[in-house]
């Protein structure tokens, strides 16, 4: 592997034909998304061309330029999920300058209910007051689009892909594989050449990957989550290519760690639990959260939601007797 470093591109070749592009993105905690661009025989495809904002479409320019593309010779994206930081560049593309987005047909109802003027996690309110936490709800209600969430024009992508859908990518097949949980429609990418998963925040190198933080989230996103991690254990093992951190060379390896991190979650939430406490609220309020072991009130709003919406979505699970 190379890795060069254009100006503030900093691209990276992968296998053959395909090159990871580190794209800036607006949030605190989070500061780079991966694109993709797979090189075919006559043009250009990229997976998760990110952030729709002239630093970050300036960077993937100059990047596609140093492996000899322009605009132009890209034929389509392809969008692992709806999420702002993986979908929003390629809306501005397809509308801009034609170039089609595929995007897993279950991404439907989040995508449609896109609307500038509703609050950013309106469905999330509703589960925080089951999980006993009507204080953060109440807080988590009004909170505002951000002005970059409310710039971003959402649209519905040229092509909803199907379940094991292939793509013909000018000699290079991808096949969509639905892997709901993060989203309900959120997919991943096989590259039938080389075994390489294109995992978008399915399977994260560093992160627990989030659950059903969508618009319209799924009743039991966990049970779908679980299901799509043992899903690639299913498949032969290949390389990681994924929208976070650095590419690596077993995603079996990651989704074996990322299910032993949900069952010892189980075992604490049962615990807890079984101790008395019963609300999901009360439960993550006894448990400690992010790698640094942090309390629950030491985290932001809304990283106390994405946390309690994680108990509530284990205890469902368990509920739900899968
Ligand atoms: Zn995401």
């Amino acid at each position: 592997m190379t890795t060069t470093s254009h100006s503030t591109a900093v691209v990276e070749q992968v296998n053959d034909t395909v090159h990871r592009i580190e794209l800036p993105l607006p949030f605190d905690d989070l500061h780079i998304v991966n694109a993709y661009a797979i090189l075919g025989d006559t043009g250009a495809t990229l997976v998760d061309p990110g952030w729709s904002s002239p630093e970050s479409e300036q960077t993937l320019l100059r990047a596609l330029d140093s492996l000899g593309v322009g605009r132009g010779d890209v034929r389509r994206t392809l969008v692992t999920h709806a999420h702002p930081d993986h979908f929003t560049l390629a809306v501005a593309w397809q509308r801009d300058h034609g170039i089609p987005i595929h995007l897993g047909a279950h991404e439907a109802p989040s995508v449609l209910a896109f609307d500038p003027r509703c609050t950013r996690f309106p469905r999330q309110a509703e589960l925080l007051e089951r999980a006993g936490a009507p204080a953060l709800a109440a807080v988590i209600r009004e909170l505002p689009l951000e002005d970059y969430e409310a710039a971003m024009a959402f649209a519905a992508p040229h092509v909803w892909l199907a379940d094991r859908e292939a793509i013909d990518c000018d000699g290079e097949i991808l096949v969509a594989v639905a892997t709901p949980g993060h989203t309900r429609g959120h997919v991943v990418f096989h590259q039938n050449s080389t075994g390489a998963f294109f995992t978008g925040d399915h399977v994260l190198p560093r992160i627990t990957p989030s659950i059903g933080l969508e618009l319209v989230p799924e009743e039991l996103p966990l049970g779908h989550y679980l299901g799509s991690l043992e899903l690639l254990l299913t498949m032969d093992d290949g390389p990681m290519l994924s929208a976070h951190g650095p590419v690596t060379s077993s995603v079996h390896d990651r989704v074996r760690e990322l299910l032993a991190h949900h069952q010892d979650r189980f075992a604490t939430i049962t615990e807890l639990r079984a101790s008395g406490l019963t609300t999901a609220y009360e439960i993550a309020r006894a448990m400690t959260w992010t790698r640094h072991e942090r309390a629950l009130a030491d985290l932001n709003h809304v990283h106390q939601m994405t946390a309690v919406v994680e108990v509530l979505a284990h205890l469902d699970f368990l509920d739900s007797g899968q």
